[in-house]
């Protein structure tokens, strides 16, 4: 089964992300669990998680076709004491609120060593920040999504992924989200299928397909390699059509939330229905 969708919006209350994923015929959707600018957040009521659960139930969206998105002001390898205290806590509570939303994954982007301490040690920290997270809470994975490399961002080689699991105590709540456009900007080749079976035998021998528990799919406005992070509509972009057609035809994007964060929204109906006219016809 392809899980595909769009990380959508929850104005107004978390159980309208189902209701607008199946407003574009999605069977998958991405969503933030509470305000993304904010470090914190009250917590969710009773009525909140009963009315996001039983939307969910009613448009049949099960949470292997659900990828919750933390806020991008956390950065769990930050290299400032007070910084790092303030991302495990705001990410703690990320992680509790998927838990209690019925919730099997978090998606978040590793961090950034803001030049100020190496690429390892802040890998390390956000080992260890994971390692904090998991120990609070049960049955949520945390699944980490490579970057573009812009500034001092982590997460843009394969091996950074790697050298995060490595450290991570319990490697059966651990995962990785990769992001098609992340991965074209930092300079993996996507634009053919052969390109596509390079960079993905690549991510399997380096990460490795079990750990691989959700996916972006976004085109790029940049060409490979720019490390500027810009998504653009599928097909519309500096990656083209032909890598996601491949994707489609295989078994490793099988039963795992695949997400458009495309730019122009009333787009959306239309490239999941194009991702799915890739699957009827392989
Ligand atoms: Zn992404
Ligand atoms: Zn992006």
């Amino acid at each position: 089964m392809k899980f595909i969708g769009a990380h959508v919006s929850a104005s107004g209350g978390l159980e309208n992300a189902p209701l607008n994923a199946k407003a574009i015929n999605a069977n998958a959707f991405a969503l933030f669990t509470k305000n993304q600018r904010q470090w914190f957040s009250p917590a969710l009521d009773k009525p909140a998680v009963t009315a996001f659960r039983e939307a969910c139930e009613k448009y049949g969206f099960t949470p292997d076709s659900i990828l919750a998105h933390d806020s991008y002001l956390i950065n769990l390898g930050h290299p400032d004491a007070e910084g790092l205290e303030k991302s495990r806590n705001s990410f703690n509570e990320e992680m509790k609120r998927c838990e209690l939303l019925g919730l099997d994954r978090l998606n978040f982007h590793p961090g950034s060593h803001l030049k100020e301490i190496s690429e390892s040690e802040s890998l390390a920290r956000v080992a260890e920040s994971i390692n904090i997270a998991l120990e609070k809470t049960h049955g949520v994975t945390a699944v980490i999504e490579n970057t573009a490399g812009q500034g001092s961002n982590l997460g843009y080689k394969f091996e950074h992924l790697a050298e995060i699991i490595d450290k991570v105590e319990d490697k059966s709540r651990v995962g990785v989200c990769i992001d098609t456009c992340h991965a074209f900007a930092a300079g993996y080749g996507l634009k053919t299928a052969a390109e596509c079976e390079r960079t993905f035998a690549e991510f399997d021998r380096i990460v490795g397909f079990g750990y691989l528990k959700g996916m972006h799919l976004n085109d790029a406005k940049k060409d490979v390699g720019s490390h500027v992070d810009r998504h653009e509509s599928i097909g519309l972009g500096t990656i083209g059509a032909d890598c996601f057609k491949w994707l489609i035809s295989q078994s490793f994007t099988d039963n795992i939330p695949l997400i458009l964060e495309t730019p122009d929204e009333a787009k959306w109906a239309e490239e999941i229905a194009l991702l799915r006219s890739f699957g009827s016809t392989k």
